[in-house]
């Protein structure tokens, strides 16, 4: 069977998970292809042992990430009965674009499989094993560790081949990256409002003192859902981003199990919240009963004094 490998190259390296990608493919006797968006890693990739062919993929599209600009690139080179990725974000977010594209059933997050196609793959946060049959073609995405390298005594074909790709998405993207402030999952600090800020505009508040220290702002799930102006990519918790940064500020947040599952691990907490009971206080460091109206200009205050001194 033909396996298309989608390398893993989002940190601009070829990560070691695409030769797992390779153990999964020989594992069910598939010859694998593997495409290298952006040439990265192509000779490196030549070398995993079982590669039958690997594709340097160049295009301007590939100058940064962009899944729908990646993916137009990408997919009518991707051939095989099988299309594999890592389950890392960009792996799944690539394979489930490609996938959609050609209409074929998407499988994420995979940690087994065996010819037929047999899949096995955690879900419910892990909390259940699904197993399921899946007949080519079909897209899958692998986690990490769940295969083998299979070494590097490989002496692959490489061939090149330039796609266009849409680069307006990639542009357009830039610029809304370029505008958007730090994200939640990389900053050290992060100041976090939830549906106790009351309206979408008095997060301004938190944003002001995110300048101050150089802190991300992120959000509950309750706020991004409540206000449109509060983006996705804010959401702390369960299902959204899982954040481990050094001091975790959660403001008008009450602490439910799902949004603590995303932050409880970040090295200092404190909490801002009017009701004493809430369960955020459980695993806060510093409690602060008090509304956000009172709270945050004392803060406000006292952090720009320490940062001025
Ligand atoms: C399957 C599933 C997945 C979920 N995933 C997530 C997730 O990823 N992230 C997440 O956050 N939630 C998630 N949730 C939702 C979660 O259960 C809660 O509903 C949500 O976290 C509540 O958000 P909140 O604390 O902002 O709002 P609320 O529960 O409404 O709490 C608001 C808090 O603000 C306080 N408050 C009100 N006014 C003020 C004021 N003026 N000053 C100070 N404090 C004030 C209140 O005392 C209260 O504690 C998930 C739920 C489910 C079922």
């Amino acid at each position: 069977m033909e396996v298309t490998i989608i390398a893993d190259v989002a940190d601009g390296s070829l990560h070691p998970v695409t030769a797992q990608l390779v153990g999964a493919a020989s594992s069910i006797g598939g010859v694998p292809t593997i495409l290298c968006p952006g040439g990265v890693g192509a000779s490196e990739a030549s070398s995993i042992t079982g590669v039958s062919k690997v594709v340097s993929v160049e295009g301007a599209c590939f100058g940064a990430y962009d899944v729908g600009a990646w993916a137009e690139a990408l997919e009518p080179l991707a051939n095989g009965e099988l299309i594999l990725s890592s389950a890392s974000p960009s792996g799944r977010e690539l394979v489930a674009s490609i996938g959609a594209m050609k209409g074929i059933p998407v499988m994420q997050d995979v940690t087994e499989v065996s010819e037929g196609i047999s899949i096995t793959r955690p879900i419910y946060s892990g909390k259940a094993i699904e197993q399921a049959t899946v007949s080519p073609p079909c897209a899958i995405s692998i986690r990490a560790n769940s295969f083998d390298d299979p070494g590097s005594e490989g002496d692959a074909e490489i061939s090149t081949v330039s796609q266009s790709g849409d680069i307006r998405i990639s542009v357009k993207e830039a610029l809304a990256k370029a505008s958007e402030r730090l994200d939640v999952s990389e900053a050290n600090i992060v100041i976090s409002g939830g549906r106790g800020m009351g309206d979408p505009a008095n997060f301004e508040h938190l944003y002001e003192i995110s300048e101050i220290v150089g802190a991300a702002v992120g959000a509950s799930r309750a706020a991004v859902d409540t206000w449109e102006e509060i983006s996705h990519s804010m959401q702390v918790g369960q299902t959204g981003k899982t954040v481990v940064p050094s001091l975790y500020i959660a403001v008008g947040i009450s602490g439910a199990i799902q949004h603590l599952a995303g932050m409880r691990t970040s090295k200092y907490i404190v909490a801002i919240n009017k009701d004493p009971d809430a369960p955020i206080f459980g695993v806060a460091d510093y409690g602060i009963v008090a509304t956000w109206e009172e709270a945050l200009p004392v803060l406000k205050s006292e952090l720009s004094n320490l940062v001025s001194n």
